[in-house]
């Protein structure tokens, strides 16, 4: 029976694993920390003594990879959202709050509803998304839109920060463009804003092992893989901190892990260089909060805080390009976080226990130039392939995107034997 061995127990992975277990190969899962999820996973956290997310994490019903692989290892009924797409906003500068709704068909008519639009903008506002499509290669998101006006601080920049991790004077359009593609231009249906229920462990991780230990494939924790040793096109040997395995022709080599740790190990292998942070503070609050419009997720403009998102008695607040923020002090982010919460739920409380999270490598830096060095599935190792969220699946760096690369790559593994 030939093996194939995947490194690196993030989303892209395990996705990866899963599509591989039960097909007839040995599987093996390789990862260097102790535990799988990689950027998207669970912990407890002493202070706040509950379970939280090393960082909130958005879906949208429109996310097709990341939903089959819900379905795939039994958790697809573990997101949770409102019955219809809709993203209330705040903007805590001049107290305005409003409501994006769009609906639940298949066809985007609200965009011909006032009321379903942010205050400000018209029709022909988001007819121009159509820019994205035939942007060139070097463009940024700014440079087709601007970066003023209601249609670009009340829609697209909130969206697209949140989508791309990038400032948005230097943030590739083209992978916006996908989103769009994918999710908005299917109207409501697609995109619905979805949380994990139970946290991102009990969703995408627990399950996902489970599935592992059920089909017999293999998950092998603290260990780091430090060399890949080809001869001609092939990889011949992986050494693990904890020993080497010599693989055999019929062998196959999956690398889901972050560009930095492939460059390291394959420098020949063009990566995108730069990664941005985001920051995520949990707050444990005495009671649940009356939340807006039956959504669990609120936009806050014109404050630190991007996006509020509530789970029980946790609320949390993410920010995402969030470089300089991740300088300041767990409590002056606390501090300054908990202000705009309380012009965002119009409340007026002591700061409640907190925990700062901050996410210094969250995502690679999205530009135009790191779109170009993407590298795809394929390497010029015939049995060995890529996965992660930042290789070439033509989407931001999303559980979506980290997803598909690891189907692209176990697709490939079966194409190769
Ligand atoms: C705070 C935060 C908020 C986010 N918000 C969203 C969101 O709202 N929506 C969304 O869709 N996405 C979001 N993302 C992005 C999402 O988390 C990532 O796209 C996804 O988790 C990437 O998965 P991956 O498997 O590609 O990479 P990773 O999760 O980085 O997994 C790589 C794994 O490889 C392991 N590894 C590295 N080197 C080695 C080695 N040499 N040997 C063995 N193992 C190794 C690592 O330990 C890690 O477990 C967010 C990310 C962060 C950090």
């Amino acid at each position: 029976m030939s093996s194939v061995h995947i490194v690196g127990a993030g989303v892209a992975g395990l996705a990866a694993a899963v599509r591989l277990a039960g097909t007839g190969r040995k599987v093996f899962l390789h990862e260097s920390s102790g535990h799988a999820g990689g950027r998207c996973r669970s912990f407890h956290d002493s202070a706040l003594d509950c379970t939280i997310d090393n960082g909130n994490h958005l879906l949208l019903s429109g996310n097709r990879s990341a939903r089959a692989f819900l379905e795939e290892i039994g958790a697809g009924d573990t997101l949770m959202g409102p019955r219809d797409a809709r993203f209330p906003f705040v903007d805590i500068a001049t107290g305005e709050r409003w409501t994006v709704r769009l609906g639940s068909g298949r066809v985007p008519w609200w965009v011909l509803q006032a009321d379903c639009r942010p205050p400000g903008t018209s029709v022909s506002d988001f007819l121009s998304i159509i820019r994205l499509a035939w942007a060139r290669p070097d463009a940024t998101v700014a440079s087709l839109f601007g970066q003023t006006g209601a249609f670009f601080t009340r829609f697209l920049e909130p969206l697209a920060v949140a989508a791309l991790n990038t400032p948005l004077d230097r943030a590739a359009a083209g992978p916006l463009w996908q989103v769009f593609r994918e999710t908005f231009a299917h109207g409501g249906t697609a995109c619905r804003p979805l949380i994990a229920r139970d946290g991102l462990s009990d969703s995408f991780v627990s399950p996902a092992l489970a599935y592992l230990d059920a089909n017999n494939a293999a998950t092998c924790f603290n260990r780091r893989l430090r060399v890949v040793a080809t001869e001609a096109n092939h990889a011949v040997r992986l050494e693990f901190t904890d020993g080497s395995i010599d693989l055999t022709r019929d062998d196959t080599v999956i690398l889901a892990i972050p560009p930095a740790g492939l460059n390291a190990l394959l420098p020949e292998i063009p990566v995108p260089e730069g990664n941005h942070a985001i920051v995520n503070v949990h707050f444990k609050l005495p009671q649940a909060p009356a939340f807006t419009d039956e959504s669990p997720v609120l936009g806050v403009l014109n404050g630190i805080a991007e996006w509020l998102f509530l789970r029980g008695r946790v609320l949390s607040v993410t920010v995402s390009a969030a470089d300089a923020l991740a300088e300041k002090s767990a409590a002056e982010i606390a501090d300054g976080v908990w202000r705009d919460i309380e012009r965002a739920l119009d409340i007026s409380d002591e700061i409640p226990p907190y925990r700062v999270v901050k996410e210094r490598r969250a995502t690679f830096s999205q530009t135009p130039d790191a779109m170009r060095v993407r590298p795809g599935t394929l390497t010029g190792y015939a049995n060995l392939f890529l996965a992660g969220d930042w290789t070439d699946t033509g989407l931001p760096a999303t559980i979506e995107s980290a997803i598909r690369s690891g189907h692209k790559a176990a697709d490939a593994v079966k194409a190769a034997h």
